[in-house]
């Protein structure tokens, strides 16, 4: 089974919640905690679930 970039990308990405900033899934856990305490002020939950 073979995916195209294009494909993978879509299934692959992560959004804030807040922001709407988008995220690889593969990003990680701590670069998402990163953004939710520098950008917002929040935890990662509170961004991202
Ligand atoms: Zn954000």
């Amino acid at each position: 089974m073979i995916l195209t970039k294009q494909q993978n990308a879509a299934a692959q990405t992560i959004k804030c919640k807040i922001c709407f900033a988008t995220f690889q899934s593969t990003s990680a856990r701590k670069s998402l905690e990163d953004h939710a305490s520098n950008k917002h002020s929040k935890k990662y939950e509170e961004c991202f679930v």
